[in-house]
């Protein structure tokens, strides 16, 4: 999916200083662009690779705002950042249909920024569902969400909307109004909310009738934010926006309780919260499947000769190796310092020491570069491939052959 931000601004101190922010912030790429000539060839030569233009109103070849237009026409969303503001300037741009209008001076400006095209950028891939019955509401919603690049889809009444729902579990927004024929806004909060929780999907609830005992429903049967018409548009926006920030951030929160920060592998936690449940499902299944333990052979002389911060780079290398070599239904994860914990589920008997033995070998193949020179490492393994009543104690049987594994040399692997 297109990564790059176009940012067009003459001024050169200006320029490096919008490029510089945005490439701290994110990893996204940038062009720049420092004339109305420039960002169209640039425009011209890359549109596909193009989310979304920052632009400044006031350039050599185009004094007054012209390159607003030029790229719009190129179907770009924009944001313009400019120093100059009027109300009635601001209007004539938004009506236009650029994303918004920051006025430039102050830092905060810049990170709301960033904030802006981020939503953008994360906004492509988010499924909103607009439930009214009312056309010209669903429309003016539809439009202001569409702007901020929302997958839209429409629904005339809560009945329809709760079908479209149950066929696009991957909504994540949803704004509903209350009366409605078939079924009202409320009824179809209460059925959503049957088993989708707050931070998995947003809802907003829209409404003429400025009846508090409504908002008050609507929010106990669990939307997560309300909005009495008429609104004005940025109302919507800012309140859509929040939500979906909100649902990003718990995401992140819930994806670092279960990650280890130096590998990004999963941490024991996640393992035994999900590998219980995995291996609960292979016990009754009686399915082939084997339960690992790996750890790193002398990995404290690796600290001891070439510091703390190699030793951290030999444990990445050797993560990198493993998520390579073993498949998304493995459940892989850092154990503890140098040691790693991986369930493989439907592999057959005959297969499990050659398949074990060739991510050995890899290893063994492979070197941990660092500056001064390349390191040699290699692991033992430990694995069994008899599930015993629970998780706790096939691991401990793996542990047993992995200690096998240490006494007998090492750089092996012990079944
Ligand atoms: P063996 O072959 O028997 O496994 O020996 P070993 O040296 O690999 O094992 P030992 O358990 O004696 O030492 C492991 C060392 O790993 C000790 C600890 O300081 C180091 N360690 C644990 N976690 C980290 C980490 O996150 N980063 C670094 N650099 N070292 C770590
Ligand atoms: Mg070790
Ligand atoms: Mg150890």
């Amino acid at each position: 999916m297109s990564k790059k931000v176009l940012i067009v601004e003459d001024s050169i101190s200006m320029l490096y200083f919008e490029d510089s922010e945005i490439k701290k912030e994110f990893d996204f790429e940038t062009i720049l662009a420092r004339t109305k000539a420039d960002a169209i060839k640039a425009m011209e030569k890359e549109r596909d690779n193009i989310f979304v233009a920052l632009l400044d109103l006031n350039l050599p070849d185009a004094m007054n705002g012209e390159i607003v237009d030029s790229v719009l026409e190129y179907n770009i969303p924009s944001i313009v950042f400019s120093a100059i503001f009027s109300d009635g300037l601001r209007e004539k741009l938004i009506n236009k249909g650029v994303v918004d209008y920051v006025l430039k001076g102050r830092q905060s400006n810049f990170d709301y920024v960033l904030k802006l095209i981020n939503r953008i950028y994360n906004n492509r891939n988010i499924k909103a569902l607009v439930v009214d019955d009312s056309k010209t509401q669903r429309v003016q919603i539809k439009h202001i969400l569409k702007k901020y690049c929302f997958n839209v889809i429409e629904a005339n009444d809560g009945l329809e909307a709760f079908k479209i729902f149950e066929k696009n579990l991957d909504i994540k927004l949803i704004i509903t109004d209350h009366n409605m024929p078939n079924m009202t806004g409320i009824e179809l909060v209460e059925k959503v909310r049957f088993n989708t929780p707050q931070n998995k999907l947003a809802i907003i609830a829209v409404s003429s009738n400025s009846n508090h005992i409504l908002t008050v429903e609507f929010l106990k049967k669990g939307a997560n934010d309300f909005l009495v018409k008429p609104f004005a548009n940025e109302e919507l926006i800012c309140r859509v926006n929040q939500n979906m920030d909100m649902l990003e951030y718990i995401d992140i929160i819930k994806k670092s309780s279960i990650t280890d920060f130096l590998t990004g592998l999963y941490n024991r936690k996640y393992f035994f919260e999900n590998g219980e449940v995995l291996f609960n499902k292979l016990k009754s299944q009686n399915k082939d499947s084997a339960i690992a333990m790996i750890d790193i052979d002398f990995f404290k002389r690796v600290n001891d000769t070439y510091g703390h911060n190699i030793g951290d780079l030999t444990i990445k290398h050797i993560s990198t190796v493993l998520k390579d070599n073993f498949r998304s239904s493995d459940v892989l994860a850092r154990f503890g310092g140098e040691e790693f914990c991986v369930i493989v589920p439907n592999i057959s008997e005959k297969n499990i020491y050659n398949f074990f033995d060739r991510i050995r070998d890899k290893i063994e193949n492979s070197v941990v570069k660092t500056d001064s020179k390349d390191i040699k490492i290699t692991v033992s393994i430990g694995v069994t491939s008899n599930l015993e009543t629970n998780l706790e104690d096939s691991i401990k049987e793996a542990d047993k052959r992995l200690y096998l594994a240490k006494q007998n040399g090492r750089n092996r692997v012990e079944i």
